[in-house]
């Protein structure tokens, strides 16, 4: 590992905040080196710290301890990321016999010098009890691959040398806090402690040293497991071949999920590349990969073991499905079985978490990770990927020695984790996957925007690529690039529609709510219209729907979970109007076709309900390719300029209102998030106009 420090770099960020001391300063700039590393800390692990003397407002010297505080990631932290506290008082804290963790995080709440910091580390005190002025914690993937193994002391010497001091496994708090000032006050020349199954610190009183130090130690054990490694023949590949992901992916979300109409379901996050691949086809894949954590951080993330699925004697759909329902049936009882016995041997009340796993490894396919949001999906991939590679690098030293599973559970089942639970309302639509077609347009915006606020995951797709990204990037602009995505398709040709379902699998797992909302008008009397343009608009307007309708049923199917069909109509349905003889007649079509997938598609609890609405215009800059069309036809024949004829709308309905794109939106919610047991159904979103009325 290369020693990034640049002291022009360092300078630079002295510069950058003028208004923080200088340690503070240096303290951002090297924990963002020590961030950038993945083979250091993933996704807000680790932690650093340093000791400064600041002026208080009284005009009295104070020594401060910045730490880094909860939620923030290492790469890209600031000064604000690291709560100040009062480092004379935190270190009488070592005075006490014992200190519980709620009263730990109390302490430090109350000793901060800014009452809207971030809480500090769970690791504060390890950081306060040290002397040194820098003190960088990472859980390095080399360091942890030597760490759990059955003799690993002795090796920790070999390689690192025998300056280090060494801690068995302690939960971080406290008791760690102790021991580690304990450990280093018996040997005053070690510049590093390894604390086994977790990581490691290096400390010094100049960041750069520091720094230094922990990249030194760190380098020493890659090297040292790359030797060992050089050594070794490969292990063999089976020649496994990838099942398919259309068949696989859904089946698996289904499995993971909840059945109950409205119970959790998880978003998936798929990752293939050569050396998972490679890893997942050696003979001993189950042995070596399924297998506890590297450091307990990770446990919330991934639980403590994957799940190895292998689908090379299934050969049909069947199989897969029943072997899925075995495995997944008894990972859940392995889980329950380690709860019952963790909580019989403390005498404590937990509540306990879903038993289903958080990563698969599947041989031909690669790593499939499961989070109740995309993020939580992709970074269980993160660690998951770098477990797979230090559980091989390691397998070429010694076996894998994992964590005892009493430690597991105190780390999964922490009191303060377990208080977390329950607070704060999950949005309507979390976990769900939704597909907007048409997504170029004003219409989608709303539904797009709606479906997110309730916490759905949205794709997007339309033909029109250009339109498609822009209301992509609008929304992914409020509400995250994770939580939207685009898709390009042409509802109307089969394969541009099995290929875009595809990739909505790979990407997401499956599917739960489908809106069909691309459409596209045409005025003409039926003396004057075309036969090629009446085709073209019933292969969007109808055929469009059969297609889309027919590629979402399998994954509804594999899945096993329900869902939703929400087909954006129209008024014309029921009131249609002259000249607009192709629109009205594909429009009635398709609301036809959505009452028999109402009928066909009830066994498997998927609904398929319809909206009618009428006379929406724009929506944040975004045109309805509708009224692009129909507008100026529109307006000529009413002799009036674009704000007359949204006024003409608003006062031909029933409620004088302005039928909004979100109002849109707020019925696709309504029927996604299953609140009636309603399908078949028409809602008019429309004002209220009477001749459209449904019947
Ligand atoms: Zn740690």
């Amino acid at each position: 590992m290369k020693n990034k420090y640049d002291s022009n770099e360092a300078q630079r960020s002295i510069n950058g905040y003028p208004d923080q001391p200088e340690g503070l300063c240096l303290r951002v700039y090297t924990s963002r080196l020590i961030g950038s590393e993945a083979d250091l800390v993933l996704h807000g692990g680790g932690n650093t710290s340093v000791k400064c003397r600041v002026t208080d407002i009284l005009g009295e010297e104070r020594d401060i301890i910045y730490v880094k505080g909860s939620g923030w990631d290492l790469g890209s932290i600031e000064p604000q990321g690291f709560p100040g506290l009062d480092l004379a008082y935190l270190r009488k804290l070592r005075r006490l016999e014992s200190l519980g963790d709620e009263e730990m995080v109390n302490q430090f709440r109350t000793h901060l010098v800014n009452a809207s910091s971030p809480n500090p580390s769970i690791e504060t005190l390890v950081h306060a009890f040290l002397p040194h002025t820098f003190i960088d914690h990472t859980h390095a993937d080399a360091i942890v691959t030597l760490t759990n193994t059955p003799d690993c002391e002795a090796l920790l010497k070999k390689v690192l040398g025998e300056g280090i001091g060494i801690l068995p496994f302690i939960m971080p708090g406290f008791p760690l806090a102790k021991a580690v000032a304990d450990l280093y006050e018996k040997n005053p020349a070690m510049d590093c402690i390894i604390l086994l199954n977790h990581g490691i610190f290096t400390f010094a009183d100049e960041a750069e040293t520091a720094y230094a130090l922990m990249i030194d130690y760190v380098s020493r054990a890659e090297s040292f497991l790359a030797e060992q490694n050089r050594s070794k023949t490969p292990a063999a590949a089976l020649g496994t071949a990838c099942p398919d992901t259309d068949i696989i992916l859904p089946l698996l979300r289904g499995g993971m999920s909840h059945p109950d109409e409205n119970g959790q379901t998880f978003h998936l996050h798929l990752r293939q590349n050569e050396k998972i691949l490679a890893a997942l086809d050696r003979a001993d894949a189950g042995e070596l990969l399924v297998s506890g954590v590297l450091t307990p951080d990770h446990v919330i993330r991934t639980k403590n073991y994957p799940l190895f699925l292998d689908f090379s004697h299934d050969h049909d759909e069947k199989q897969m499905a029943r072997r899925i329902t075995a495995e997944f049936a008894a990972y859940a009882e392995r889980y329950d079985a380690y709860f019952q016995r963790q909580v019989a041997d403390k005498k404590v009340e937990r509540s306990k978490l879903d038993p289903k796993p958080r990563v698969m490894l599947i041989r031909g396919l690669g790593l499939v990770t499961s989070g109740e949001t995309p993020k939580a999906a992709m970074i269980g991939a993160d660690i998951a990927e770098h477990t797979i590679a230090a559980k091989i690098s390691g397998a070429a030293v010694a076996p894998y020695q994992e964590l005892a599973e009493s430690s597991i559970f105190d780390m999964e089942y922490w009191s303060l984790e377990q208080a977390k639970l329950g607070k704060g309302k999950k949005p309507l639509l979390a976990g769900r996957i939704a597909l907007v077609t048409g997504g170029g347009g004003a219409i989608a915006c709303g539904i797009g925007r709606q479906l997110l606020a309730a916490g759905a995951r949205v794709f997007l797709t339309d033909i029109n690529q250009e339109r498609l990204e822009q209301v992509r990037d609008m929304l992914a602009g409020q509400f995250g690039p994770a939580m939207v995505s685009s898709l390009v398709m042409d509802v109307a040709d089969s394969r541009s529609v099995q290929q875009c379902f595809s990739r909505l699998i790979r990407e997401s797992g499956g599917l739960d709510i489908l809106v069909r909302n691309a459409g596209i008008a045409h005025v003409a009397r039926l003396q004057d219209l075309d036969e090629k343009t009446f085709y073209k608009v019933l292969d969007v307007n109808l055929m469009g729907v059969f297609q889309v309708i027919k590629a979402a049923t399998p994954i509804f199917t594999r899945q096993g979970t329900g869902g939703n069909i929400i087909i954006n109509s129209s008024k014309n349905v029921f009131a249609p109007g002259e000249a607009f003889g192709a629109y009205s007649a594909s429009k009635a079509g398709a609301h036809q076709l959505g009452k028999i997938a109402a009928l066909e598609l009830a066994p498997l609890k998927v609904r398929v309900n319809m909206i009618n609405a009428d006379a929406i215009f724009d929506d944040a800059g975004v045109s309805s390719g509708l009224w692009d069309v129909v507008g100026p036809d529109r307006m000529k024949a009413r002799d009036l300029d674009p704000a007359g004829l949204k006024e003409y709308y608003r006062q031909r309905n029933l409620l004088k209102t302005e039928v909004l794109a979100d109002h849109v939106g707020n019925a696709v919610v309504f029927f996604a998030s299953n609140q009636t047991p309603t399908t078949g159904a028409t809602l008019p979103v429309d004002g209220g106009i009477m001749a459209a009325f449904p019947r």
